[in-house]
C-alpha cells in the first residue's frame, strides 16, 4: 500500500512507522512547519521544552516500548514526583498518602474519608457503570460535600471550565488508576510516584521516529497543509495538499488523518451525517499556557494543583524540578497553565495582557518573587488540546474506519476510558495502521 497521513503528531508518525515496518511506504503530512504537535518544542537556553509541559507515567508502556525499539531507550529518566496543591492561601503538600493527613481544608474526619476513597477508587478495575455518573453526581453521593468543595470541584472546574459538571465519572476513575500504575514495586515504589522524561525533550523521540519512517521508504512533509481528501468513486483516493507555496495531488491507497474531530469534515466531501454529527458534536478546551523562565526556583514542587478559583490559572508546572535548571542556561522553567473555551476572556489575551493578569498572583504562592526573577516569558495556545468526556460517552466514539472506505481516523477523542496522551496516541497509531494492513490485504 502507499498510505497519505495528516499529521506528525504521536499518533501519526506511530502510524506511518508502523506501516513501514511491514513494508508499507507512507508520505505524512504535517501543516505545522515542526513534529510532535501537542507535544512540540520550542528552545530555553538552547535546549527544546515543550510548549506545554509533558513527562510519562509507569503505565506509559506503549511509549516506553516504542522509544526501546528506537534505540533511545536509555534516554528515558524516572524521576519522583513532586505534587503541590493551592488552597486556603499555601501550599499543601501532596506527593504521599501522609500529606493528605496534614491537608487542614478538610476536618480530621474528612481527611480520613477521602484517603479511603481515593484507595477504593485506585483498586477499582469496573468502570463502565462509571459512565452512567458525573464526576460531581458520584463525588456529591459517595464522597461527600466537603470534600466536594473543597477538592474536586475546584479540580474539575480548574481542568474543564463551565463544562466541569458534564465530566463523566469513568473519566475521573480513569485518573486514579493511571496514578496507581505509576508507583513503581516494593514499599518504596507504593508511596512514590515516578515520572519520565526524555532527556533532551519530547522532540528527540519525534525526530527519531520520523528518520525511521524515511528509512523504511516514507517521506515526512513539514509545512505541508492538507487541504482535501480525495474522494473516486466512494473510496478514498489521495490528497490535495499544500506543499512549498504549490497545491499538488498526490495518490495513495489509503489515507489516515489524525485531525481533531471537527477537522475531518472540513477535509472529506461525502461523510454521511450520522458520523459528521458524531463528530462534530465533540466539545474541545484549549490549553493556554505562559511559560516563564526565572532566575530562581518560584516553588519546590514540580506539580501544583490549584484548587483556589480566585486564581486565575489551574496550575503551576515548574520543569525545572523535574529536570534541573543547568539543561536550560541556568533558567528555572514554570508553566502557568490552563484549559479554555476559545470565546474565554483569557483565551483571547495576547501574551502582555495574559502575563500581566497572571503576575501579581506569583506572590501568594511565594511571597519573595519579584518580578526582576523574570528572564522572559513566553504565550503559547494548543486548541482541541483536552476533548471533555461526558456521560455515556463510548457509545459517541467516531470509529477508527470512517464510513469512506480507505479513510481512517485517529485522534484523541478516540482515546477513552484513558485520558489523552502521548502513550495512547502511540498506541492507537500503531494499532490503526494495523487495521489498515488488514483492510488492504482483505
Ligand atoms: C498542555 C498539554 C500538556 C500535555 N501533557 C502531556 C503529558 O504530560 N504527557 C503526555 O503523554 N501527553 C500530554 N499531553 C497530550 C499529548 O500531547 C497529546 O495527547 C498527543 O501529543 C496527541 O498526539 P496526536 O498525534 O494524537 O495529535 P496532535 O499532536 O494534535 O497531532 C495532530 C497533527 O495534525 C496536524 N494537522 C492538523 N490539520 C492538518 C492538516 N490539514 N494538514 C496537515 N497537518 C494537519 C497538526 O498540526 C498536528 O501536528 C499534553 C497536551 C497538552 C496540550
Amino acid at each position: 500500500m502507499k498510505v497519505g497521513v495528516i499529521g506528525a503528531g504521536a499518533a501519526g508518525l506511530a502510524a506511518a512507522y508502523e506501516l513501514g515496518l511491514h513494508g508499507h511506504a507512507c508520505d505524512v503530512f504535517e501543516a505545522a512547519p515542526f513534529l510532535g504537535g501537542q507535544a512540540s518544542t520550542f528552545e530555553v537556553g538552547g535546549t527544546p521544552v515543550e510548549r506545554g509541559y509533558h513527562h510519562l507515567f509507569r503505565s506509559d508502556t506503549a511509549m516506553v516500548q516504542l522509544m526501546e525499539e528506537l534505540g533511545i531507550g536509555d534516554r528515558l529518566k524516572w524521576i519522583d514526583s513532586n505534587v503541590g496543591y493551592f488552597a486556603e492561601g499555601r501550599v499543601w503538600r501532596f506527593t504521599g498518602p501522609f500529606d493528605l493527613l496534614r491537608f487542614r481544608p478538610l476536618s480530621p474526619l474528612d481527611r480520613v474519608r477521602l484517603g479511603l476513597l481515593t484507595l477504593s477508587l485506585q483498586r477499582r478495575k469496573e468502570w463502565r457503570s462509571l459512565e452512567r455518573w458525573t464526576a460531581a453526581e458520584w463525588l456529591l453521593e459517595h464522597a461527600g460535600e466537603s470534600i466536594y468543595r473543597a477538592v474536586f470541584e475546584p479540580m474539575l472546574r480548574g481542568k474543564f471550565g463551565a463544562y466541569y459538571g458534564q465530566v463523566s465519572m469513568a473519566w475521573l476513575w480513569n485518573k486514579f488508576a493511571l496514578r496507581t500504575a505509576s508507583r513503581g514495586k516494593g514499599l518504596r515504589g507504593r508511596f512514590k510516584e515516578q515520572l519520565g522524561y526524555p532527556v533532551g525533550s519530547f522532540e528527540e523521540i519525534f525526530t527519531v521516529l520520523a528518520e525511521r519512517v524515511e528509512s523504511l521508504g516514507g517521506a515526512v512533509h513539514l509545512g505541508a497543509g492538507v487541504r482535501r481528501v480525495v474522494v473516486e468513486e466512494g473510496r478514498a483516493a489521495g490528497l490535495e495538499v499544500q506543499l512549498g507555496g504549490e497545491a499538488e495531488t498526490r495518490s495513495y491507497d489509503a489515507v489516515l488523518a489524525t485531525v481533531p474531530s471537527y477537522v475531518l469534515p472540513r477535509l472529506v466531501d461525502g461523510l454521511p451525517d450520522d458520523y459528521t454529527e458524531m463528530l462534530t458534536d465533540k466539545v474541545y478546551l484549549s490549553a493556554v499556557l505562559i511559560v516563564m523562565v526565572l532566575e530562581r526556583p518560584l516553588s519546590p514542587h514540580y506539580w501544583m494543583y490549584v484548587g483556589d478559583r480566585s486564581m486565575p490559572f489551574l496550575g503551576v508546572i515548574e520543569h525545572t524540578n523535574f529536570m534541573p535548571a543547568e539543561h536550560y542556561g541556568g533558567g528555572h522553567v514554570v508553566y502557568l497553565t490552563n484549559y479554555l473555551d476559545r470565546d474565554d476572556r483569557l483565551y483571547k489575551m495576547d501574551a502582555a495582557e495574559l502575563y500581566a493578569e497572571y503576575l501579581p498572583h506569583l506572590r501568594r504562592i511565594n511571597p519573595a518573587f519579584d518580578e526582576s526573577w523574570v528572564r522572559e516569558y513566553h504565550h503559547h495556545k494548543v486548541d482541541a488540546a483536552q476533548p471533555i468526556v461526558t456521560r455515556g460517552y463510548s457509545e459517541r466514539i467516531p470509529a477508527h474506519r470512517t464510513p469512506i472506505p480507505g479513510l481512517y481516523l485517529a485522534n484523541t477523542t478516540q482515546i477513552y476510558p484513558e485520558d489523552r496522551g502521548t502513550n495512547y496516541s502511540v498506541r492507537m497509531g500503531r494499532q490503526v495502521a494495523r487495521l489498515m494492513m488488514e483492510d488492504g490485504a482483505g
